[in-house]
């Protein structure tokens, strides 16, 4: 008995199995397709210095709108793009659609609002990564200090050596640097030191209680651990008002979050440094 009731659950499993993956497929099918007609866009969601409430920056997001209007969250076709490649160019779109961004935003005098740009580890695989970055910068003629690449730790899961030399020669060059999500990812404190940042980004889990005491604790250990290192320290994910006093007392230096604002399309931001001026 036990016996037919494994064998029912595994014909039930692999069924299920085929499914997804069947169901994984035609996702990517539909986003190559999609991306080669233009359909993805970068949303920009602001940056403020906490202390003066000045726009510093935004981060720039993707979005993906199917042709039957519905958005798909980045968190379910960022993975697709990486299992399939397809991160390769979309992530050099992305990168140029950026710098043509801060160039738009230059000519609208706003000249010290920088962009960050997530990026994921099939990026930085390919041997022309670097340069990739440094052709896309020229060719928009943007100061690379103005171009941020947000990483998170698990770039440094395998090959940690290519994406260190790597990070090494875009700092070199001037870009800069953040890491993302700090706190939730395969996290060695040595590599915190190789690494060339120039940012420390506060995950949204721990800015979420942060107003509890018993919460806080971990934020401001991230905070503090920033500015011992001379990085300058970004939370995330702020929704409230309590969250923002918290963060101000523990003297964090920059905010992102639904409280200031959500991540909006290209003209509605520059509409939102114009109106925050
Ligand atoms: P992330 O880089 O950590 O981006 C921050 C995410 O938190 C964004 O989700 C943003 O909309 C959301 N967020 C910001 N403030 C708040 C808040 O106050 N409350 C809440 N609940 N959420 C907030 P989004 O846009 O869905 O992106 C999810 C993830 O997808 C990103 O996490 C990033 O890892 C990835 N992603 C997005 N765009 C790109 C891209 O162009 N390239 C790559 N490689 N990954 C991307
Ligand atoms: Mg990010
Ligand atoms: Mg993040
Ligand atoms: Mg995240």
């Amino acid at each position: 008995l036990a016996k037919k009731s494994t064998q029912e659950h595994y014909v039930y499993y692999k069924q299920e199995m085929e499914e997804q993956t069947l169901w994984r497929l035609g996702m990517i099918r539909q986003l190559r397709t999609d991306f080669a007609d233009n359909r993805l866009e970068l949303w920009y969601q602001p940056q403020l210095n906490l202390q003066s409430g000045k726009v510093i920056g935004a981060e720039a997001l993707l979005r993906w709108r199917t042709a039957d209007g519905q958005f798909v969250s980045p968190a379910v076709f960022i993975p697709l793009a990486e299992y399939s490649g397809l991160i390769i160019d979309i992530g050099d779109w992305v990168i140029n659609q950026a710098c043509q961004q801060i160039k738009v935003l230059e000519e609208h005098s706003f000249t010290d609002v920088g962009i960050s740009v997530n990026v994921s580890i099939p990026q930085f695989r390919r041997e022309n990564f670097v340069d990739s970055i440094m052709e896309a910068t020229n060719k928009h003629k943007v100061k690379p200090r103005k171009l941020e690449l947000e990483i998170t730790e698990n770039i440094l899961m395998d090959e940690p050596q290519v994406v260190i030399d790597a990070l090494v020669k875009l700092k070199e060059q001037g870009i800069s640097i953040a890491l993302d999500d700090f706190g939730t990812g395969y996290s060695s404190m040595s590599y915190l030191q190789k690494l060339p940042l120039d940012r420390l980004k506060v995950d949204r889990s721990f800015v979420n209680d942060i107003a509890k005491p018993e919460h806080a604790i971990i934020a401001e250990t991230i905070i503090n651990l920033g500015k011992q290192m001379n990085l300058k320290v970004i939370a995330e994910g702020i929704e409230d008002q309590e969250q923002q006093a918290k963060l101000k007392s523990l003297a964090c230096d920059e905010v992102q979050g639904f409280f200031y604002a959500k991540p909006m399309p290209a003209d509605e931001f520059l509409a939102f440094l114009e109106a925050n001026k």
